[in-house]
């Protein structure tokens, strides 16, 4: 399941270069997630870096896509060709 960003983002920008697969970026009002590249950080770290970063808690769980840890580091795997993930992140 990919993360999203809600509303309540403040645009501080601590969440980008937090993130291993460069899924985030700035959008025109607040940033944004791109699923097609959100692991929820499986492959990189145990946690989800934009999640622990944000200081307004507005990196949340998104629904809408639905996924496997399989299917995550399947993506990752996409990700990070030739790259091995790291232990204990999936
Ligand atoms: S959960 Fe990890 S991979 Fe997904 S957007 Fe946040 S930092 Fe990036
Ligand atoms: S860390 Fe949180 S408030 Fe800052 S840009 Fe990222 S989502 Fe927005």
């Amino acid at each position: 399941m990919s993360y999203k960003i809600t509303d309540e983002c403040i645009s501080c920008g601590a969440c980008e270069p937090e993130c291993p697969n460069e899924a985030i970026t700035e959008g025109e009002t607040i940033y944004v997630i791109d699923p097609a590249k959100c692991t929820e950080c499986v492959g990189s770290h145990a946690e989800s870096k934009c999640v622990e970063v944000c200081p307004v808690d507005a990196c949340v769980l998104d629904p809408g896509h639905s996924e496997t840890k399989e299917k995550l580091l399947e993506k990752w795997r996409g990700l990070h060709p030739g790259k091995e993930p790291a232990e204990g992140t999936f």
